[in-house]
């Protein structure tokens, strides 16, 4: 069989049977990040993102920009867990004939990220290839009793995201994003999600893999999906690449946060939707998956 048969997510499915996992392992593959033992009271988050030049850039984009979008789709991951970055890895594949200064301007992309996330670059790997690829794995930390999964979304649950979505490749917001981790800390301080994602893949395809792994439907209020300028709900759905969060929270604490709304400004989160108990009720997901 082909790869492109399989898609992105068969294929991962597939290769976690030869992934072995200890009984250590609390979250190993299928979420934003793995959740693994740490200390008493947190636990240690690691996730690792790839970029590779022809599918997320080319070489005429600012060469800072791709430095800041490695880090930052990795600082989301970790935000959609709950969690804060703390330490990274970054490994680079770089052709020869490269010149140094695109390289060390990547660099200074992702320092600056790192400096404003407290991110520190503790240290990576260097080879040869025909292409630009870099790598970045990330560490976070977690209080446990503030770990928000894929799975734990219930009927009657409401929907929320953090901001406007779609057309982000075309404007180019994929590669000058802000992670949503603020956002997120003050959330499980104030209102903790039931269960959140960060958007990737685009809000159709993430939202099923909330459904999916939480075992419920949902029904959303299209009309309240935010748009980003020129932006149609087609491409809200399924562009990908927002970075925005996407979680649930429990009917009375949707609520509480809807009425601190009114009166405070310092962010706003985004009603779209409720989740059902139906599991067939779900969008017909066209969002972007590798392979297909
Ligand atoms: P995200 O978009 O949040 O970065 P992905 O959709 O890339 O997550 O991955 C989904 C899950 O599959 C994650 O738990 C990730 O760690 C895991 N995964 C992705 N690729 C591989 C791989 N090649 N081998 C093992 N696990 C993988
Ligand atoms: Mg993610």
């Amino acid at each position: 069989m082909k790869i492109s048969q399989l898609g992105e997510f068969g294929l991962i499915d597939a290769l976690k049977k030869f992934a072995p996992v200890s009984k250590d392992v609390i979250k190993g593959i299928g979420d934003d990040a793995a959740v693994l033992p740490f200390s008493q009271d947190k636990y240690l988050l690691l996730t690792s993102d790839m970029l590779a030049e022809g599918t997320h850039f080319s070489r005429r984009m600012p060469p800072q920009s791709i430095g800041h979008k490695a880090l930052a789709c990795n600082i989301s991951d970790i935000a959609a867990m709950g969690g804060y970055p703390t330490f990274a890895v970054i490994s680079i594949g770089i052709p020869k004939d490269l010149p140094v200064s695109f390289i060390k301007d990547v660099y200074k992309g992702i320092q600056l990220l790192a400096r404003a996330y407290n991110v520190s670059i503790v240290g990576g790997d260097t080879i040869k290839t025909k292409k630009i690829v870099i790598n970045i794995a990330l560490l976070g930390l977690v209080e446990k009793k503030n770990l928000i999964t894929r799975d734990g979304a219930s009927p009657n649950d409401w929907v929320f995201v953090t901001g406007a979505l779609g057309g982000s490749f075309k404007s180019g917001r994929h590669l000058n994003f802000l992670p949503r981790l603020a956002q997120a800390r003050f959330l499980i301080e104030k209102f903790p999600p039931s269960a959140m994602i960060d958007i990737s893949d685009g809000l159709s395809g993430d939202l099923n893999h909330i459904l999916k792994a939480s075992k419920v439907g949902s029904r959303l209020d299209y009309a309240s999906i935010p748009l980003h300028k020129g932006v149609s709900i087609t491409q809200a759905l399924n562009d990908g690449e927002d970075f925005e969060l996407l979680f649930t929270l429990a009917r009375h604490r949707a609520c509480s946060l809807m009425d601190w709304q009114l009166r405070q400004k310092s962010f706003y989160f985004y009603p779209i939707g409720v989740i059902t108990a139906d599991i067939h009720e779900k969008i017909d997901a066209k969002s972007f998956t590798h392979f297909k």
